[in-house]
């Protein structure tokens, strides 16, 4: 499908959004004049057409970024800062309605969750922008004496972003922020259900001086495509994925022709452990939020709930109450608290763990019926006596679903909570400190919620061990992803 048009009206956003490619600092057709459809998870209904990026296109987004790389390089940390800082105002301020509205309509989240979303997007701009001002190096004398040596920080050159559609700005600016930051420029590959806030925001980094070349962004349905064509571009230096596991996969070897600085976030299945001596209200307010986040959208949700064996039903019965509460329909309407689905796969995925984890013997204490009508909705659903190695407990389930295990001790759930391929995440509640810190030191994942149901925050080094992921994102931590180090060795 083709389409002249440049921008698209989306109801209740103050100005047409760009549905273009952005490439060299301009908007532009796709190379091959072809477009797409984006639509809202509420009804399924077309929200914009936009341009279909291809190889060629891929092409002139490198060549752009090459064309800019030495001057952004060389620009001041301080002007590199400003305009990060500039664009974190213009999200927070005259944009912040737009961009909310926007991933509500293409994303389908709450307007809450959308809100959430935003301040935590342009917090990674806020902080990256005081990060850029604050790469040091390092002066040092050589053991036998004589020789110095200077270590120098220099930005790691073209990267490519290439990222989900759950956090549609957030998993964005948390690569972007640390790249400008750091001086590189950036091919960003956004995902297909949720180009628009991609675009969006590449129209407010243009707008707050972003120099042209730095910044391209391309929409595709040939991810394979479009990525493997920067990839094997021998002036790419880095590529920076948020996703699933098996696309990071992929994408590792395919990285390893160029030897590409690899960084990558990917899949979880977060346990949610609650010990008897927990303050269970807390624990509740706790699961909410890192189950129902985004609908359950995220990888770092709460996939698997292990309750010590003297408070399992009591949680179980305050966890399907709260949840039982919420209103489920079209994300911006009032009064709803969990919004559909991004599409029929995922809705579809959630239903299939449901029935198979009941058939292994789980209970449905409420939901577990995909409602009828229009959208991709699935109701908050809790499931109780599930056999540990069900697929509720094995696969990502990213839906609002809460699979309750019963534990009794914490070598048992230790193993647990351990026995998968995945480490992102993990959540702890107890009343004891120590035993708190036991079960966070032991557990096999990149961060820890102990006694907090979120862990995400611009000033922490968010990341996964095992296969989530390589790399932080966040933190002095992100900066250093897009920094290599060279020192300069000479005689006094
Ligand atoms: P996905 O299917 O892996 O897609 C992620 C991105 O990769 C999209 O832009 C997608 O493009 C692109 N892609 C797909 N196949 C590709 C290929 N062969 N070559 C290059 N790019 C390719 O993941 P998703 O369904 O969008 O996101 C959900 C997953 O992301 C979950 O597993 C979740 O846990 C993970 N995630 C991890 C983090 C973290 O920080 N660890 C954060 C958020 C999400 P298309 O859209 O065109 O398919």
């Amino acid at each position: 499908m083709t389409s002249s048009e440049t921008t698209a009206t989306i109801e209740g956003l103050s100005r047409p959004v760009p549905v273009q490619l952005f490439v060299g600092g301009t908007w532009q057709p796709a190379g091959g004049g072809a477009t797409f459809e984006v639509r809202d998870p509420a009804d399924a209904s077309v929200l914009a057409r936009v341009a279909d990026a291809t190889a060629d296109d891929a092409r002139a987004a490198m060549d752009a970024a090459a064309a800019a790389a030495p001057a952004w390089a060389a620009t001041a940390p301080r002007e590199r800062g400003e305009i990060l800082r500039r664009t974190f105002e213009a999200m927070t301020g005259p944009r912040a309605d737009d961009l909310a509205l926007l991933m509500v309509r293409e994303n389908g989240k709450t307007l809450t969750d959308a809100r959430g979303e935003l301040t935590y997007a342009a917090e990674f701009f806020r902080w990256f922008s005081e990060e850029a001002v604050r790469i040091d190096g390092d002066y040092r004398v050589a053991p036998a004496g004589g020789t110095r040596t200077v270590v120098v920080r220099q930005p790691v050159g073209i990267s490519l972003a290439i990222t989900p559609w759950n956090f549609p700005a957030a998993m964005l600016t948390r690569k972007l922020g640390p790249a400008f930051a750091a001086g590189c420029p950036v091919v960003v590959k956004p995902a297909s259900e949720t180009p628009l806030t991609a675009l969006l925001l590449a129209e407010l980094l243009a707008e707050a001086g972003l120099p042209d070349g730095v910044l391209s962004v391309l929409p595709t349905t040939s991810a394979k495509d479009v990525a493997g064509t920067a990839m094997a571009d021998p002036r790419l230096r880095k590529v920076s994925f948020t996703g699933s596991t098996e696309v990071g996969r992929g994408l590792l070897k395919q990285a390893a022709d160029q030897v590409l600085v690899s960084s990558m976030e990917l899949g979880g299945n977060a346990p949610f452990i609650v010990c008897a001596d927990a303050d269970l209200d807390a624990a509740v307010e706790g699961a909410m939020v890192a189950k129902l986040r985004n609908g359950g959208e995220a990888c770092t949700a709460a996939n698997r709930f292990y309750v010590e064996d003297a408070v399992a039903d009591e949680f179980a019965r305050r966890l399907a109450d709260r949840m039982g509460t919420l209103t489920l329909g079209r994300g911006d309407d009032e009064g709803v608290g969990l919004g559909p689905l991004v599409n029929e796969d995922t809705v579809g995925k959630v239903e299939r763990i449901v029935k198979e984890t009941v058939e292994a013997g789980a209970r449905v204490v409420i939901g577990g019926e995909r409602p009828e009508g229009p959208g991709y909705f699935y109701p908050p659903t809790v499931l109780v006596d599930v056999p540990a190695g069900s697929p509720a407990t094995e696969e990502e389930i990213f839906g609002p679903v809460a699979p309750i295990v019963r534990f009794g001790s914490d070598e048992e759930v230790l193993a647990l909570a351990n026995g998968t391929e995945f480490g992102l995440v993990s959540y702890v509640f107890t009343g004891d400190l120590a035993r708190g810190l036991r079960l966070a030191e032991a557990l096999e994942s990149g961060m820890v919620g102990l006694n907090r149901g979120v862990v995400s925050d611009p000033a922490a080094p968010f990341g996964g061990v095992k296969q989530s992921g390589i790399g932080r994102e966040g933190g002095h931590e992100g900066l250093a992803e897009y920094l290599q180090t060279k020192y300069i060795s000479f005689p006094l």
